[in-house]
């Protein structure tokens, strides 16, 4: 049978990160968002240019393997979205198998319901935990865990999550140094102030 699901177009995935969600997640960042939000510090991953395709069946593959090592999955980018069909498939997989999910969206949730689109829908019906809105410079706020700004909102889909996991969370910074001293930086934090702190040089696409 040939599998219809298109494959996904992926800026990066880590196999296993404790700053993007409850608990150890596997995290798979999307290429592609067309909101633009100012201030935005994942700017490598707003082009819609083929970057990294993943089927899902292979994306599904890499999850299992870390399946006795993490508590779900999270979905960022990027606009995860703008890819609702393979993502909702993959999602429901991965629900099959008893982990949970976490996806971040740029858009608000009644903006997303609005649509009345079946690969959207599909995508919210399988998602734990939403945390939705657009990054706002001018609302700057670090004191929640996984967001950069006071609009976002926790959006509790099942009864997976709660207010308790999020009260219980902080926000944190994970850096991943490479032996040819290039790094990854994930998760929600002052970059600036850490960039100062740390004498490092923070691109605009390190996430
Ligand atoms: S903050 Fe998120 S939604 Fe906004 S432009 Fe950046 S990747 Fe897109």
């Amino acid at each position: 049978m040939i599998c219809k699901t298109p494959k996904l177009n992926v800026f990066k995935i880590l196999k296993k990160t404790s700053a993007e969600g409850p608990g150890q997640r596997f995290c798979i960042w999307v290429q592609g968002c067309s909101l633009k939000c100012s201030g935005c510090f994942a700017k490598a991953t707003w082009s819609h240019k083929e970057n990294i395709l993943y089927s899902v069946d292979e994306l599904f593959s890499l999850i299992e393997e870390m399946k006795n090592q993490i508590e779900g999955v999270t979905f960022l980018g990027g606009e995860p979205f703008e890819q609702a069909e393979a993502l909702s498939v993959l999602a429901g997989k991965v629900k099959s198998i008893g982990l949970s999910v976490v996806t971040f969206s740029g858009n608000t949730y009644e903006s997303l319901k609005v649509k009345g689109d079946m690969n959207i829908d599909s995508l919210l019906s399988n998602t734990d935990l939403l945390i939705d809105g657009p990054f706002v410079q001018e609302k700057i706020d670090y004191s929640r865990p996984w967001v950069g700004s006071s609009n976002q909102k926790y959006r509790f889909l099942t009864k997976r999550y709660s207010l308790k996991d999020i009260l219980m969370a902080h926000n944190k910074v994970e850096i991943r140094i490479n032996r040819n001293g290039s790094f990854f930086a994930n998760g929600m934090g002052d970059f600036r102030q850490l960039e100062d702190t740390l004498c490092l040089q923070v691109k605009e696409n390190n996430l």
